[in-house]
């Protein structure tokens, strides 16, 4: 995985919508390489719920597994859609993931 890859989508589950910089050593002042990791808005909630230890291994879990990798985008993803959604505009729920991230791009 190229450096630029690394940066643009979730460390986790690959997506490339709702990323975060996530602080590895929880230090945020650390701003040095090694210390940030992209994460989804999804898998930086779960480190908080889950601690450091276990996120690491829910981490070398989707490394090794193509499948639980897949599973996990895809709950990801309906997470952060669902999210997104209830912040944009009450009658606009049934937004498809298209339709979000050619907004995304349009945005920045
Ligand atoms: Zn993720």
């Amino acid at each position: 995985m190229s450096k630029k890859d690394f940066r643009t989508a979730c460390a986790v589950c690959n997506l490339t919508i709702g990323l975060e910089i996530d602080h590895v050593n929880e230090n945020h002042f650390d701003n040095s390489s090694g210390n940030r990791m992209t994460l989804c808005k999804h898998h930086h909630m779960e480190k908080t719920r889950m601690g450091r230890d276990l996120f690491k291994e829910l981490l070398q879990l989707t490394r090794a597994h193509r499948d639980i990798k897949d599973t996990t985008r895809q709950t990801a993803q309906r997470w952060i859609l669902k999210k997104e959604n209830l912040k944009s505009n009450g009658y606009q729920l049934e937004m498809d993931i298209n339709t979000l991230m050619t907004h995304n791009r349009n945005d920045t």
